[in-house]
């Protein structure tokens, strides 16, 4: 197993974070990366910096328009009067959400504020002085990963922070900026004619499914809590199924609040069929460790080791994998997930 990380991906320090009502502290913090960096090397695991990577991975993702802002704002921010600590909305355009419709145009004004509104989706995902540096260096982390796989590695674990699976083509939210998982799928479509997405993340991968929703090269499975009271509350239904020719290529699987390992494993599987009849030539795990019983925004019960059964699932499939990490914020837990689901896939 090759990992990789890029140390600028702990410079990104959230200040805010609005939860029902209150300004509460952020979960996305540089903690978690040293957690699961103490776990790959519990397991003996090299750390690879990325290098050599250039910006064209995402471009194939993420329109000009979002790229542009996520580049911009901060320095855009700072030079409003009485500007607060972050780049942070206030005032948000209508939109439906649906995942039909992959992006918008870009923003009609010019101004910060509106271009915040326009291309964050809610009080997640705040961008301070460092957090276009972080976000950068944990895409390119996950294009390294990638690589590895195109060039004869089996498997890579890309220690990605921030996350990346709520972010659409036009716009961040949920903690994500740019969506590292989609962009390490559009990577491995340079070999492979199909590519397969299992995300195990607590949360619907809303972003990559609205990516690739029209799409019948890359099936997006999603195995996430029941979105009718949980974030992200609009997508993750099991009825969006994909549209056009994508019709068929997206599994939404959602489980019970309250659910814990066997029901997991027993939704691993039935993806894990869907995969495997999808016959794609490499898979991407969009691995978050939210739903640990002990995440603090959590509603799923899973212990630990219960990601060990994952990755064994994962690795039953056989295909060149690329391990992309997404949420997880218990920080006294998620080590213990990633060595239990690195060990369960056989690193
Ligand atoms: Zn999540």
């Amino acid at each position: 197993m090759r990992a990789f990380y890029d140390v600028d991906q702990a410079a990104h320090d959230p200040q805010q974070y609005m939860r029902v009502g209150r300004l509460v502290s952020p979960k996305d913090v540089p903690e978690r990366t040293a957690a699961l960096l103490d776990a790959l090397r519990r397991l003996s695991i090299d750390i690879e910096a990325p290098s050599g990577v250039d910006g064209s991975a995402r471009v194939a993702v993420h329109t000009e328009g979002y790229l542009r802002f996520l580049a911009s704002a901060w320095e855009q921010w700072t030079r409003l009067p009485d500007h607060g600590l972050e780049v942070w909305p206030n005032t948000f355009p209508y939109w439906s959400g649906r995942p039909e419709h992959r992006a918008r145009p870009d923003c009609p004004a010019n101004h910060i504020v509106a271009q915040a509104g326009w291309y964050l989706g809610d009080l997640s995902v705040p961008i301070g002085p460092h957090t276009w540096a972080s976000v950068e260096a944990s895409c390119n982390t996950a294009v390294a990963a990638a690589d590895a796989v195109r060039h004869n590695a089996t498997a890579a674990y890309a220690l990605c922070r921030p996350p990346g699976h709520h972010a659409r083509a036009d716009r961040g939210s949920g903690f994500c900026y740019l969506n590292n998982t989609a962009v390490v799928a559009e990577r491995l479509r340079i070999e492979c004619e199909r590519v397969a997405i299992l995300d195990v993340d607590a949360h619907h991968g809303d972003g990559t499914q609205q990516i690739f929703y029209a799409r019948p090269d890359v099936l997006t499975v999603s195995i996430h809590a029941d979105p009718t009271r949980y974030y992200p509350f609009f997508t993750g239904y099991a009825a969006e199924t994909g549209v056009g020719s994508g019709e068929g290529a997206n599994l939404n699987l959602p489980l019970a609040h309250g659910s814990g390992g066997p029901v997991m494993d027993a939704a691993a599987e039935v993806a894990c069929e869907r995969i495997a009849g999808f016959d794609p030539q490499a898979l991407v795990v969009a691995l978050g460790f939210d739903a640990h019983a002990r995440d603090p925004i959590g509603v799923l019960t899973l212990e630990a080791s219960d990601f060990g059964h994952i990755g064994t699932r994962a690795r039953s499939l056989r295909l060149p994998t690329v391990i992309v990490q997404e949420g997880g914020y218990a920080i006294d837990a998620i080590g213990d997930c990633l060595v239990a689901f690195l060990e369960g896939f056989g690193h």
